[in-house]
């Protein structure tokens, strides 16, 4: 097997274990080959640890992708025919004998113009600084000390916005450095590392996630929190019972009570921190109704939440933090993972956020867009399985 493909498995598998680093389907890698032409990338809707010689990735031609960023009429076209062309155009680029319609990261763009390997993460550690409403200072504050500072790419929409962003301040920032970035903070979204080498690739991280953490300074102490069995059944069966109500099928309810849970129930004031509406594309995804805060468990308590919620058009909400007993989290089973991870990781990043100076969270513009482009994609994936 081509050995810039099995690099690309490993650092993927590597990342890919570490949930603080990943979540669900999150983030993506990319490995390109000595002469530059092609690049092994991961695909769209694979997880990092899942990713193998056979599946989880597609190889495409870097040249045509950057021609995708230079074509100066896709910026003029409408939203919802541009991100179809780009998925399409994407598609094109790709030469490798994968066999289906299995698409490559929108993502892509961004690693084609930096450095050989490129790790891409939604990373919690960078996230507190990435939704944090001063987070682009306390970065350079962070990283003062470096020849080559991190660069810091403002909120842009998910697809061909992001990418043709990306690519205009990488230029930017060769021109005044003489050289790539090798760290990419980007605004409510994650981190991206960029080195020659795929240990060098790994090395970044580490480094990045140990100086982020390093400046969230010390953590509150986790409370000695502990619910009784018979209070967590309740709980589950009196979400499920508002649940049921609603929507006439039986929710598998989670229950989750980790260090973050912890540290989240004995803050301040929890319920502050969870006003804010989702932080992130990824967020939006999996927990598409606001966490929702719970003084206590009692039937009625969550059946009004749950109604209020729906009330205000939200969709059903899916998490629920409970004051002095944990998280609960209703998914179907396949979801349940993935969905929990999700919301760990908002409760971190929520935590320290605000205490950092404030939660930077999505606006009600910036999750429109992405609802319209989740409907957009859902029928992109429609018409690739189709045919
Ligand atoms: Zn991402």
């Amino acid at each position: 097997m081509n050995k810039r493909l099995l690099e690309l498995i490993r650092i993927s598998n590597t990342v890919g274990q570490d949930t603080s680093l990943v979540q669900g389907g999150g983030g993506n890698t990319s490995v390109k080959t000595d002469d530059a032409k092609y690049m092994y990338i991961k695909a769209s809707g694979t997880a990092l640890k899942n990713m193998n010689s056979k599946r989880g990735w597609r190889r495409l031609k870097t040249a045509a992708v950057q021609d995708i960023f230079a074509d100066k009429s896709l910026p003029k076209m409408d939203v919802s025919s541009r991100e179809l062309e780009v998925v399409n155009r994407l598609l094109r680029t790709c030469e490798d004998d994968v066999s289906g319609k299995v698409r490559p990261s929108v993502e892509s763009p961004m690693h084609v113009v930096l450095d050989k390997c490129v790790i891409h993460l939604h990373a919690i550690a960078a996230q507190a600084y990435t939704s944090a409403k001063n987070g682009k200072s306390e970065v350079l504050k962070l990283f003062k000390d470096e020849q080559f500072p991190p660069l810091w790419v403002p909120y842009a929409n998910p697809g061909f916005e992001l990418g043709h962003k990306v690519f205009r301040l990488v230029d930017g920032y060769v021109k005044k450095h003489g050289r790539k970035p090798s760290v990419l903070f980007m605004q409510k979204h994650g981190v991206l590392v960029a080195s020659q080498s795929a240990d060098g690739a790994l090395e970044l991280v580490r480094k990045v996630i140990s100086r982020c953490l390093a400046g969230l300074g010390q953590s509150e102490p986790a409370s000695r929190l502990s619910a009784t069995k018979e209070q967590i059944e309740n709980c589950k069966h009196n979400i499920t019972k508002a649940l049921f109500e609603k929507t006439g099928r039986k929710t598998n309810v989670g229950f989750c009570l980790n260090r973050t849970v912890k540290q989240f129930l004995a803050a301040g004031h929890p319920w502050q921190m969870l006003r804010a509406g989702a932080l992130t594309p990824d967020e939006m995804g999996f927990v598409d109704s606001p966490i929702l805060w719970l003084k206590n468990c009692k039937y009625q308590t969550v059946a009004e939440k749950v109604r209020t919620a729906l009330s205000k058009n939200q969709a059903l909400p899916n998490s629920f933090l409970v004051k002095d007993i944990g998280l609960f989290v209703a998914a179907e089973p396949a979801l349940a993972s993935a969905v929990r991870d999700i919301v760990v990781a908002s409760l971190f990043i929520r935590r320290n956020a605000h205490n950092m100076g404030g939660i930077n969270a999505l606006s009600s513009g910036q999750r429109d867009f992405i609802k319209n482009w989740e409907a957009e994609k859902f029928r992109v994936q429609l018409a690739a399985n189709g045919g």
